[in-house]
């Protein structure tokens, strides 16, 4: 039996629901926001509130997926009200076969959403020992507030994506990742997931040699005594990146390091007083296959320890429209706690965030410019007369332009979209001038993001995101992953940067970051050493800008053997699904059937349904399939 709330968590819908991009904006059915005091009953009572009125769910994080993964085809659970630690960090204990974690677990009476959350529980006067520890937090929290939490208790995090935007399980249900070289992503450092199936069933899942949750979990507040305890290698990895197909992610063990701090650098060596270094795509390539061939490691592009310690992030950033040159970031653990080039006030006056007027006004001072280069024109004969027309008509397109973009990023989008698509042949050589413009203004944006030196504790360097920028600025985004130690993800970048030549000019970026395998059945981060190919251009808020070069990239992509990141921009059909996925995608489906049963499939979509993410038989064919056969030896129910 289900353990549901009173109460079911019906919000009021106010509008559509869109991603951090405005991708995929809709409009959900019906939104439901489980929160406390009892969040966990909750999301059980809005599954089964959900599937009597015949509705497919869906839990969202952020939404910061460019993908649609997040998108319902009917009803949509809310998870930023799940934010709060159950436990108090329980120190890992090598060699031990299980913990008494969670037991003086306490929940928070005010659960606000406060900096000191975590201190709120740890018991007074608790001082951690050092090593790893053992954090049970529930699993819509921010990684932002994560990072602060943790950093309160002197933890932090392994290793995270780019951002902190983004939700914990949203994070890990896509496989989201960073450019930490030597490890894997943070889905790896999952050690249980507590999921709310379909009918509100409840799982506690974890590896076999299971570290977590012995007899004593159903102490934990709000335990529900027919949870299913589920101790299964596959089924965790399954469990680990869903997509958001098998539930809603309650909450989540994840075992986390010590505080650490950072030194970063870009373009130069640590302690150089030179400054940022120009540096060429061509040698970087160079470096990157002379790698493939004799290793990262030793001799190189990972062989740079600066004082002792290991390289421990590496990552490209190229610019798209020159293809010429490029930025390499590194980082290394230091024990100089000084901070260097982090800003405490981030900016708020982000030009690329001030309303349309400031383009309007730009646009229009910009009118003895198109006069002048009108003028160029009429020099020709004849049909300097039409290019010159066709200028002065661009000049009032794009002031048009700028009166309807909400903001100068939205605007520039626009307007890099119509001035790339200007032939010679129609506005004579100021197409040309304008477009060279475009990839020098590419190049000065993409400098003017860098900083040359940053050191600080880790969660001041591993957050990157632009905070300011969410809402006035998108992009289009890919990301294909490819085996780090073969050639073809170097040929792919080729080929990505011959058709953007092609297209020319096509501003944005190329990044190329390191991970490790991950386990988790579907994750794209599926060779030893993995590197992540994104791919992204400017969009404007209200539409895609560059479609054609990158359907182009996508089709390049799957030429060269890349899988694409669920959360960015995702095109597979089942085919390529099961391709790609070939070793994972049957025990992945074993384990959605099981917690599916034959019932209704509640957490699917069309999304999902489009990739082939569906059990595609009945349990007795999966279980027929699988060495060991019956399940019942996998489950424990806990009786209390
Ligand atoms: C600005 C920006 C920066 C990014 N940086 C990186 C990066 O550095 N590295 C990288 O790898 N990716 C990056 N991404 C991609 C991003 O990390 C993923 O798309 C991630 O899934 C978004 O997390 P979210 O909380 O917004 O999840 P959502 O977009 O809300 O949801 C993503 C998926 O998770 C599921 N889900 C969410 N919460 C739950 C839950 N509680 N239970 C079950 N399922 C759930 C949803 O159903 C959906 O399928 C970036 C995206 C953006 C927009």
């Amino acid at each position: 039996m289900p353990c549901p709330d009173g109460q079911v968590p019906l919000a009021p819908l106010l509008g559509p629901v869109s991603d951090w991009g405005n991708i995929h904006p809709y409009q959900p059915k019906r939104l439901y926001a489980p929160a406390h005091p009892n969040a966990l009953q909750q999301i059980v009572s809005a599954v089964i509130d959900g599937e009597a009125s015949g509705g497919k769910m869906k839990a969202k994080g952020s939404n910061y997926s460019l993908s649609g993964a997040q998108v319902t085809d009917d009803f949509l659970i809310s998870t930023d009200g799940l934010n709060m630690h159950l436990s108090q960090p329980h120190p890992v204990m090598i060699g031990g076969d299980g913990i008494a974690l969670l037991l003086d677990a306490s929940r928070v009476a005010n659960p606000s959403y406060g900096d000191d959350l975590l201190q709120k529980i740890v018991r007074p006067g608790l001082v951690l020992p050092p090593g790893n520890h053992l954090i049970h937090v529930e699993a819509g929290i921010k990684i932002k507030q994560l990072l602060a939490d943790l950093a309160s208790v002197n933890l932090a995090l392994p290793t995270m994506g780019a951002g902190g935007g983004q939700s914990l399980a949203g994070a890990l249900s896509t496989g989201t990742h960073g450019s930490d070289v030597q490890l894997s992503p943070l889905g790896d450092f999952v050690r249980a997931v507590h999921i709310v199936g379909p009918k509100g069933q409840e799982w506690w899942i974890t590896p076999a040699d299971n570290i977590v949750g012995g007899p004593n979990l159903d102490a934990l507040p709000g335990w529900c005594p027919d949870t299913w305890v589920v101790r299964d290698d596959d089924w965790f990895r399954a469990a680990l990146l869903t997509v958001g197909r098998f539930g809603v992610v309650y909450s989540m063990i994840l075992e986390v390091p010590e505080q650490y701090h950072l030194l970063e650098t870009t373009n130069m060596s640590p302690g150089s007083s030179a400054g940022m270094q120009h540096i060429l795509w061509s040698d970087t390539r160079a470096q990157l296959h002379a790698s493939v061939n004799q290793g990262y490691d030793s001799g190189g592009v990972f062989d740079a320890p600066h004082q002792g310690e290991p390289l421990r992030f590496f990552s490209v950033l190229i610019d798209l429209a020159e293809g010429e040159q490029c930025w390499i970031t590194r980082r290394w653990k230091t024990d100089d706690q000084s901070e260097i080039g982090i800003s405490s006030d981030p900016t708020t006056d982000d030009i690329l965030c001030s309303s349309n007027p400031v383009m309007v006004d730009l646009v229009i001072a910009a009118t003895a410019v198109f006069q002048f280069l009108g003028g160029e024109d009429l020099a020709v004969p004849v049909v300097g007369l039409v290019w010159a027309s066709a200028v002065a008509e661009l000049h009032t397109e794009l002031l048009v332009m700028a009166a309807n973009s909400e903001t100068v990023a939205d605007f520039l989008a626009k307007a890099f979209a119509k001035i790339a698509s200007l032939t010679t042949e129609l506005y004579g050589p100021v197409a040309p001038q304008l477009q060279s413009l475009i990839k020098r203004l590419g190049a000065v944006l993409l400098r003017g993001s860098q900083t040359d030196t940053r050191q600080g504790a880790s969660h001041r360097i591993l957050d990157t995101h632009d905070y300011n920028r969410d809402g006035c600025s998108s992009g289009n985004s890919s990301e294909f992953f490819f085996d780090a130690q073969t050639q073809n993800y170097l040929l792919f970048i080729d080929a990505v940067l011959n058709k953007a030549q092609e297209l020319s000019p096509v501003p944005g970026y190329i990044a190329l970051r390191f991970i490790r395998g991950s386990k988790a059945l579907l994750a794209m981060e599926r060779f030893p050493l993995t590197v992540a190919i994104e791919i992204a251009v400017p969009r404007s808020l209200s539409e895609d800008n560059f479609p054609a070069f990158m359907s182009a990239m996508r089709d390049l992509a799957m030429q060269h053997g890349g899988i694409p990141h669920w959360g960015q921009e995702h095109k597979l059909n089942p085919s390529q699904t099961e391709a790609l996925y070939a070793d994972g995608i049957d025990s992945w489906r074993w384990a959605l059937a099981e917690m599916e049963g034959d019932g209704p499939q509640t957490f699917s979509s069309k999304f999902c349904v489009d990739r082939g993410l569906m059990a595609t038989g009945t349990i007795d064919d999966f279980r027929a399939q699988r060495p060991g056969g019956a399940l019942d030896s996998l489950i424990m129910m806990l009786m209390s």
